[in-house]
């Protein structure tokens, strides 16, 4: 058998013809639990697709937030109170930027879930007759159609499935081929004239494949359908510049891209966001209010009632800045030199069954594979004793599972910080699991 040349950390050019790397140890020293030992072993940390670690800067912000500026923003009309407002609305203005946006079209929310719920319910609520009168162009009615991929994760799945049974309209689903790739002939076949919403991933968090954005919104586009797009596995590793995508509306969340729990976005495109009514209604999202009715803020403000993640958010824009600083470039390329050097090693391992290993495919440093006559779970656990963390299971995307005929699956998933000795250690730990098992 011949084998690949294993992928080192070779160098990019910069637009000046320089070679760059990225310094991963370097990275690390700004990740303390990267140092952690765990079941008497170094961390191989390889689960950052569930969630990421969070760089010293990002805890130290939001810690400096809390002891110096703390306060209810868009309220008090003390000092404090109008420093906090101005750290949380630059945080929105730093993490829109990131994204090609405005920060009137950047909505903050708990995460990505949040978010797929928050357009599907207010997309529900216009369906209802609530809302604006621009609201009754994205009410769906009885035989309109919802179109979303096969391979969705189940957050941007069961808020369609949700809306549908809500308005009586029909979700169906893009295919997959077997490389994980998606079925753009089907695509085409499917979104026609009742189709409202294409609704797809950017990246997939099971098979690591960057999705035919430009493609999925040019069919939307053909038939007036409203694009949603989930860049949770897209943000934290690839430039990402929503408006240049075309999509109309996009979600994603902090803690997978080096930021703090229980904080998300919702990107809109302003007309979308303008003409959708809100999900939540409460506090901070009105002009006025009578016993009887009230007058709702234009966008982001009427889609956030209530007290909003503060802390949360200005922990955020400092994660954003921290990978701004690397530079999304050279963590995309990092990290296809890792998933490169991870598929080259793992081919050659008997048993072992990639999903979604599509030829020529552009991809972010992430694998999921089945081991022949050991469970996931099992498998998981073996790496668990070596100190290396992967997610086993089906990845909250049950569905695409099926289609490869397992319920189950390893991932391992990379970040800046992971290095190729991180993936030498996985590889050659996931040699032993078969032989350790007896199958
Ligand atoms: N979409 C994708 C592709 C994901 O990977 C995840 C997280 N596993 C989500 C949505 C949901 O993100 P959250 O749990 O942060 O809301």
């Amino acid at each position: 058998m011949t084998s690949a040349p294993v992928p080192t950390a070779a160098a990019t050019r910069d637009a000046a013809g320089l070679p760059v790397t990225l310094d991963a140890a370097r990275l690390r020293e700004d990740f303390p639990i990267l140092a952690e030992q765990v079941n008497g072993h170094p961390l191989v940390y390889l689960d950052s697709a569930a969630t990421s670690q969070k760089p010293l800067a990002v805890l130290d912000t939001e810690r400096d937030f809390l002891t110096h500026a703390n306060a209810a923003v868009h309220r008090g009309a003390h000092t404090l109170a109008a420093e906090a407002t101005e750290l949380f609305e630059d945080a929105r203005a730093t993490v829109a930027g990131f994204v090609g946006a405005r920060p009137e079209q950047l909505v903050w929310t708990s995460g990505a879930t949040m978010g797929l719920n928050l357009i599907a319910y207010s997309i529900g609520n216009a369906s209802a007759g609530s809302g604006a009168p621009a609201s009754a162009r994205l009410a769906l009615r009885p035989g309109d159609e919802i179109v979303a991929t096969a391979i969705e994760h189940h957050a941007n799945l069961l808020p369609w499935q949700e809306l549908a049974r809500r308005t009586g309209a029909v979700l169906r689903h893009i295919p997959a081929h077997d490389d994980g790739t998606l079925d753009l002939d089907a695509a085409a076949a499917l979104i026609g004239a009742r189709t409202r919403i294409v609704a797809f991933t950017h990246v997939s968090n099971v098979l690591g494949i960057v999705g035919p954005v430009a493609e999925l919104v040019a069919l939307a586009q053909r038939v007036g359908a409203l694009t949603v797009m989930d860049a949770c596995q897209s943000a934290p590793h690839l430039p990402l510049d929503l408006p240049a995508l075309g999509v109309d509306l996009a979600v994603f969340s902090g803690h997978k891209m080096l930021g703090p729990y229980g904080v998300g976005a919702l990107y809109g495109r302003s007309d979308v966001l303008e003409a959708l009514p809100p999900f939540l209604t409460g506090g901070s999202m009105i002009t006025t209010v009578t016993l009887d009715e009230a007058e709702y803020l234009p966008p982001p403000q009427r889609f956030e009632a209530g007290t909003q993640p503060v802390g949360p958010a200005i922990g955020l824009a400092a994660a954003v800045r921290y990978l701004q600083r690397v530079g999304l470039e050279r963590i995309h390329a990092h990290e296809g030199m890792l998933a490169e050097r991870m598929r080259a090693a793992l081919v050659e391992i008997p048993g072992i069954r990639l999903l979604g290993d599509a030829p020529n495919a552009e991809r972010v440093g992430l694998w999921s594979f089945d081991v022949e006559g050991v469970h996931a779970h099992d498998a998981g656990q073996y790496l668990d004793a070596l100190g290396i963390a992967v997610r086993v299971g089906h990845h909250c995307a049950a569905p695409l599972h099926a289609r490869y005929g397992v319920t189950a699956s390893v991932r391992a998933s990379t970040a800046l910080y992971n290095t190729t000795d991180d993936v030498d250690r996985f590889v050659d730990a996931v040699a032993g699991i078969r032989p350790y098992f007896g199958a």
